[in-house]
């Protein structure tokens, strides 16, 4: 029977049926998990025209572990030596055992195997996706694609894409409306800088290979996988996000997978098996689900840069915001004496800074603290070279009084934690040094500020950045940029423990202290072969010097910190 007259003849049951079956659909399971049926992918390196070779080691897979919906290949999918084994499949005496989509030429020797540009059947199964553009299957995933080598040349070769076919593609998948990302980007070459803040890409140097083109157009379409090729090297990148934490609301993160030539005599992987949902029908809390491993975005940089070429800085820019935190809603305001804080924060005296319990190291009115290494003394701050410092130089801030951490401290004290704090950037730069500063208020009872000089020629503030950041993640802790002129306080309520870093720039990572955290840490960074290279400085009770050494170590950082010491003009 015809199904047409099947229903007609059953008529209104059939129909009452389908909508009760709907109606329980609904009110089970979410409508995304209703449809979440994963498609099983693969995605390949460099074919270099080996297609029995890859072809054969597709249909082994199949055969065991069943059939998957599409291959896409990224890199070179034909090499020098292709003509014999493609012309089987060109003329349909063999056939793809999947379907199959491959990227264009990255040389003017194979731009021939594609004869249209906007994308073609090359062979049966076998599609060449097109110059750029956006490939969306029925399925509903979608796949972004941009195919050749970066050219700075207008208008590129055939073989490659400029910085226009970039800023097209993106324009026109970043004007959809809720444009939220791409499930996969396919490009040949890596994209720049891919290997910032993550595990090591082995041989390959990801601050020199690969194209900045590309890393701008993942950072933008912001892909849930992105696959590169052309470097004969494997490469799984921990997977990093793609939000401020903090400063956005949480978004999927991306994973870079970058694969090897196929039939590799070293056993490379060049074949990659996953399943993905789109993300269209995933339910959106299980897309944002931020995985235990996520980093912080390689491209963060790179994204910085382009907002900042879009809003031009203000000029105006008050120079004191640019300290440690915001103190906007304290500066120039003197406390009332009665010692009242208006604000949610804890009552703090005026007068009398807190006094300690116990004896204390760094109180200035304590028996304990070590005078011979005072080397500036103010109305409420003072500082003092670290005992066993990372280097000669190394000084502290601290508040002369019983303050336990930043947080804790009245305005009065802020204020000239500041003036300190711009005094001492003055004098390192002086020196052709910047500073690190860094606070630790963890099984810690009086502020000690850690101010590091390290020389200008060492390394950029990005590199001393990058550093905290990456050795932060090899040990599971989350180190977080947080924004330039935000209140810690805002971050941090008094009493929590945490870890602060502040760059001479005035950018800051902050990390929340659950559970234990490394004594050491901000000194371990600094003392690493990435950054001053003194790993036997790295625990300070290695380092303790005879008390005539140490006095004579300050009574010269005393003489030329002299011209900059506001505390000496008052
Ligand atoms: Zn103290």
């Amino acid at each position: 029977m015809h199904p047409e007259a099947a229903a007609e003849r059953f008529g209104r049951r059939t129909r009452k049926r389908g909508e009760v079956r709907v109606r329980r659909r609904l009110s089970g399971l979410s409508t995304f998990a209703m449809s979440a049926v994963p498609l099983r992918v693969l995605a390949c390196g460099d074919v270099e025209g080996r297609l029995e070779a890859l072809f054969g080691r597709v249909r082994a897979i199949q055969g065991k572990s069943g059939r998957f919906d599409m291959l896409l290949c990224v890199g070179n999918f034909f090499g020098s030596t292709s003509e014999t084994e493609w012309a089987e499949y060109r003329t349909g005496a063999k056939k793809a055992p999947i379907p199959t989509y491959v990227l264009g030429a990255n040389n003017q020797e194979t731009v021939h195997y594609f004869p249209d540009v906007s994308g073609c059947e090359l062979a049966e199964n076998i599609t060449y996706l097109g110059r750029r553009g956006l490939y969306s299957g029925t399925s509903g995933l979608q796949i972004a694609y941009l195919s050749g080598t970066e050219s700075q040349d207008e208008p590129a070769p055939a073989y490659s894409f400029s910085a226009k076919d970039v800023t097209e593609l993106k324009t026109s998948l970043l004007s959809t409306p809720n444009f939220k990302g791409v499930d996969i980007l396919l490009t040949s070459p890596w994209p720049r800088d891919v290997g910032t803040f993550a595990n090591s890409a082995g041989e390959i140097d990801t601050k020199k290979c690969g194209s900045k083109l590309v890393s701008d157009l993942a950072a933008s379409l912001k892909p849930r996988y992105h696959f590169a090729a052309l470097e004969k090297a494997y490469y799984e990148r921990l997977p990093y996000r793609n939000h401020t934490v903090l400063q956005e609301t949480p978004q999927h993160v991306s994973r870079f997978i970058a694969l090897a030539d196929v039939g590799n005599t070293s056993k490379k992987k060049y074949l990659y098996a996953f399943s993905i949902v789109p993300m269209s029908l995933m339910d959106p809390a299980e897309l944002v689900k931020q995985p235990q491993d996520v980093t912080e975005n390689p491209y963060q940089k790179l994204r910085k840069e382009a907002q900042k070429t879009k809003a031009p800085v203000c000029a105006e820019e008050e120079p004191a915001c640019q300290f440690f935190f915001d103190l906007s809603k304290h500066q120039g305001k003197k406390r009332p004496s009665s010692g009242k804080e208006s604000g949610n924060s804890q009552p703090k005296q005026a007068k009398k800074p807190p006094q300690p319990t116990g004896p204390c190291w760094f109180c200035l009115a304590s028996p304990e603290v070590e005078k011979h290494l005072v080397v500036s003394i103010g109305t409420h701050c003072y500082l003092a070279l670290a005992k066993g410092g990372l280097l000669p130089d190394h000084v502290l801030i601290l508040p002369i009084g019983h303050y336990q951490s930043v947080v804790d401290l009245s305005s009065e004290v802020v204020e000239e934690v500041t003036k300190y704090k711009s005094a001492l950037k003055e004098f390192f730069r002086s020196k052709g040094k910047r500073y690190v500063l860094f606070e630790r208020n963890y099984r810690s009872q009086h502020l000690q500020l850690q101010v590091i000089p390290v020389p200008l020629d060492h390394c950029t503030t990005e590199d001393i950045k990058e550093s905290f950041i990456s050795q932060a993640q090899e040990q599971q802790i989350e180190l977080l940029e947080i924004p330039e002129h935000s209140d810690i306080t805002q971050v941090a309520q008094p009493g929590t423990p945490y870890f602060y870093v502040e760059l001479d720039t005035g950018e800051k990572l902050f990390h929340r202290i659950r559970g234990r955290f490394p004594l050491h840490f901000g000194r371990e960074v600094l003392a690493s072969e990435a950054l001053l290279a003194l790993p036997q400085r790295a625990d300070w009770r290695r380092c303790e010097a005879e008390r005539a050494e140490e006095a004579a170590q300050a009574r010269a950082f005393r003489r030329d910190f002299q011209p900059f010491d506001f505390a000496l003009r008052a």
